[in-house]
């Protein structure tokens, strides 16, 4: 079997909190990503999913160094990037690339849309200003927008349009993945449909990889091949989208898929309220992070963070009711 386009290992991201105290010898850490692993095979989408704040944002800025993680490795096109120098980084960035989720606020107000697409090309040293031209028409032509954009600023666009011209950027320089950031939140419902579309005409016509981060379980049902569902860093089950629609296996997946609305009214799904407050990643619980919240805490769980461990093939949960421990479910 070929190596994966992407692995990730025991990625961490710790923000140290403030100051040291008085007397204490260690410093405080919001444990934004909480060593987190898993591979991503080319032309995948790859889904990263969880409640605001449970760390998706970070693992996918931290795997692409756009901020640096604290610790683990990552393993690209089959070069170890954790290590490049800033130089070797620019240069193989040409084949990462992220589209964000607010569009507005990731174009530069003061560039028109050609300016905003040549950058990229220049800084890479991609040919010269005519067939920079060439790859700019072609790529306006595949994002949907016409060629009267180019000479326009990103104010004057609507919401979906300038989401077209930011991943037209993205696609400028012929990335291998793209990590998509919630790319479709800030757009209307109406348009959130064609942006999701048209990243998947993208992937089919040039080969892609996505990483796709989201909260909105239906989007990433729709577009994802794989799904990892992440909490408070962690990440807590990874399987096969249709797998994790049907048969969830970690608690914490089960109240969260039992959100999702049924397409067929006829399909009854009971939903799952969790009770209690999310923990704040600066004080996250020891064992099992979601024990606080667990319909089904064992005594276990309070002390031993369980691992993500293969309980089907290709479904991977990390949980001790899997793990053979006997499980007593916890009156709610
Ligand atoms: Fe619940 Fe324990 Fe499983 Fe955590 S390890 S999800 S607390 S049963």
């Amino acid at each position: 079997m070929s190596e994966p386009l992407l692995h990730v290992e025991h990625l961490k991201k710790y923000y140290p909190l403030g100051s040291r105290w008085f007397g204490r010898s260690q410093q405080q850490v919001v444990k934004a990503v909480d060593d987190i692993s898993f591979s991503v095979e080319k032309g995948e989408t790859f889904g990263l999913v969880g409640e605001s704040g449970c760390g998706k944002s970070t693992a996918g800025r931290s795997l692409l160094r756009l901020i640096e993680p604290t610790s683990g490795r990552v393993r690209f096109d089959g070069q170890d990037i954790t290590d490049l120098s800033p130089e070797e980084l620019r240069l193989k960035r040409k084949d990462m690339q992220i589209v964000f989720q607010d569009p507005f606020s990731s174009l530069d107000p003061r560039h028109t849309v050609q300016r905003i697409l040549e950058e990229p090309l220049i800084v890479h040293g991609v040919g010269n200003a005519k067939e920079r031209q060439n790859i700019i028409s072609r790529l306006i032509d595949v994002v949907g927008l016409t060629h009267s954009h180019l000479q326009r600023y990103p104010h004057q666009f609507s919401g979906g349009q300038r989401q077209r011209i930011g991943i037209a950027r993205a696609l400028a320089l012929q990335p291998k993945l793209i990590v998509a950031d919630e790319p479709v939140s800030a757009l209307d419902v109406s348009i959130q449909s064609q942006i999701v579309n048209l990243l998947q005409d993208l992937q089919e016509e040039f080969g892609l990889t996505y990483i796709f981060i989201a909260h909105d379980l239906s989007v990433v049902k729709h577009i994802c091949d794989r799904i990892a569902v992440m909490y408070l860093g962690r990440i807590v089950e990874i399987a096969e989208k249709n797998t994790l629609y049907s048969s969830p296996q970690h608690p914490y997946t089960k109240a969260l898929f039992s959100a999702v609305p049924q397409p067929d009214p006829d399909i009854k799904t009971e939903r799952i309220i969790l009770q209690g407050e999310l923990p704040s990643p600066a004080n996250s619980p020891v064992g099992c992070a979601f024990h606080t919240r667990c319909p089904m805490v064992m005594d276990i769980c309070l002390n031993e963070r369980p691992e993500l461990k293969e309980t089907e093939p290709a479904h991977l949960t990390a949980c001790h009711l899997y793990n053979g421990a006997n499980a007593t479910e916890k009156a709610i």
